[in-house]
């Protein structure tokens, strides 16, 4: 293993020159929060920073280096023209208290990613805020709380939630103050209408549904749901964080949705492995156009407004300080702007066809739980391969050796040893097969050297760690 940075440290070695102080010195921090010790950092050349962290990134996989289906993220590749206009001075150097006539550009940029994604969606409002999906979500349901508030239909505390939600759904509907009730699924993915019909009642806020669902269907039942739902008084959130099997296809709108986040970091194309920027902007239904969170950016002729909560008092409030992470809005309508409509439908088409034909491939040699057509992503288990021992982790720490991001594996919960493969439509039928080629490879090993696949990884850096201990015995800081 190579030194921390830390350990390289020399007492008086730097890694920056600062020119002479030519004004008055000034310290506007208080007292009482002004460091009495200096900060522990290591003291290092410039030279050693540098091949201290591009050694470190080198050692990381990424989508730059290799495949990465990671069911549910959409790790696809992203485009570098984003790069380009993400980083032109004009946004770079702008600073976010600028008074809205100096940042009309910036202004622009939101109000036009806005209504594309008004357009992408079908639905008419929109709030870039959120900086994540999971915010998002919080955004949407504090929407849904607002309205119901305002009706004085108080009384709507339970929020249903499907076996096929993505966990951040139930986390988000208890956050925003509702109690959460299971809706069952079906043996073919889908929801079970029956069991929803049960819980139905003046009760009910609403339901939030992951469509496609996280085991990659899509929910066909879906205006028989919202008819059920509306009926009843609630609302519908699309957790919209799989986007990417739906743009032009189908809109959030035509499936009678109230509500959908939209993960620009996924869907839009921004890096967002290791916890990178996100942004999980919401499109809302009329009814709940009122409760957006504020500052709303109007266009008032050929100049851009901000409308503040003074003016929209119905208005949750703001969710995210100034405006939500600006970069990932470039990054994302210059996204939009490249591909244009046809180009949306494009993207959804091929990360379709994409995961089939991984299904099609890998079925026979792994457990396919659901037997159906999927859509962005491909849901198998390690159940076959349980018989010898062998667990899903251990093929996804064996899929390292060969050169490949492992899939999401234990998620979603609805299945035992999960195994959610998203190659997304950016891999060309060489990297597919390269990949199933590599999952094929692995079945056999574990019928015939179990303990090959139980041991990997080999050839990365970090091999296989004792996890117990690194549970129990975490050593996660330096110390000297
Ligand atoms: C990624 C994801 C989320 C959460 O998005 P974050 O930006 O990580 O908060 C929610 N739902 C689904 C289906 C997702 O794939």
């Amino acid at each position: 293993m190579e030194n921390l940075i830390f350990e390289k440290s020399v007492k008086g070695r730097k890694g920056y020159t600062l020119p002479p102080l030519d004004v008055p010195k000034h310290n506007p921090i208080p007292n009482q929060f002004v460091r009495k010790v200096d900060a522990d950092l290591p003291e290092v050349p410039e030279t050693d920073v540098s091949r201290h962290y591009i050694r470190l990134s080198n050692l990381n996989h990424c989508i730059e280096k290799g495949f990465y289906p990671l069911g549910s993220c959409t790790m696809k590749y992203n485009p570098k023209v984003n790069e380009v206009t993400a980083s032109l001075p004009g946004f770079t150097g702008i600073h976010p208290h600028t008074p809205a006539e100096y940042e009309q550009g910036a202004l622009e940029v939101m109000y036009e990613l806005g209504e594309s994604l008004k357009e992408i969606t079908g639905l008419p409002g929109v709030t870039l805020q959120p900086s994540a999906g999971a915010q998002g979500e919080l955004a949407g349901v504090l929407c849904f709380r607002a309205y119901f508030k305002d009706k004085g239909e108080t009384q709507r505390t339970k929020m249903l939630i499907p076996n096929s939600a993505h966990g951040t759904n139930p986390a988000t509907a208890v956050t925003a103050g509702f109690q959460t009730v299971n809706v069952k699924c079906k043996h073919c993915g889908g929801l079970d209408i029956d069991d929803l019909k049960s819980k139905l009642g003046d009760d009910i806020a609403g339901i939030m549904i992951t469509n496609p669902s996280t085991v990659g269907i899509f929910e066909s039942n879906i205006i028989e749901i919202a008819d059920l739902i509306h009926s009843c008084g609630g609302l519908m959130y699309m957790d919209g964080a799989n986007l990417n099997a739906l743009l032009g296809i189908t809109t959030a709108s035509k499936m009678k949705f109230d509500c959908v986040h939209i993960n620009l970091h996924k869907t839009m194309s921004t890096p967002h492995g290791g916890g990178g920027p996100g942004s999980g902007p919401i499109c809302v239904s009329e009814k709940l156009l009122p409760y957006l969170p504020a500052p709303q950016i109007i266009k008032d002729g050929t100049k851009y407004k901000l409308v503040d909560k003074n003016t929209n008092t119905k208005s949750i409030g703001r969710i995210h300080s100034h405006f939500g992470n600006f970069g990932v809005f470039v990054r994302a309508l210059t996204y939009i702007r490249m591909y244009g409509a046809e180009g949306m439908k494009k993207i959804s088409e091929n990360a379709i066809i994409n995961a089939n034909y991984i299904q099609a491939r890998l079925k026979g040699h792994y457990t396919l739980p659901y037997d159906v057509f999927c859509m962005h992503e491909c849901l198998f288990t390690a159940e076959t391969q349980m018989k010898h021992g062998v667990k899903a982790v251990n093929i996804a720490k064996r899929i390292l050796d060969y050169g490949m991001h492992a899939p999401t594996i234990n998620f979603p919960l609805v299945v035992t040893e999960a195994l959610l493969i998203e190659p997304t439509e950016t891999e060309k039928l060489e990297d597919l097969d390269a990949f199933c080629d590599v999952m094929i490879k692995i079945a056999e090993e574990t019928k015939n050297t179990p303990d090959l696949v139980l041991n990997a990884p080999f050839t990365t850096p970090v091999k296989r760690l004792d996890d117990a201990l690194a549970v129990r015995q975490p050593n996660l800081k330096w110390s000297n």
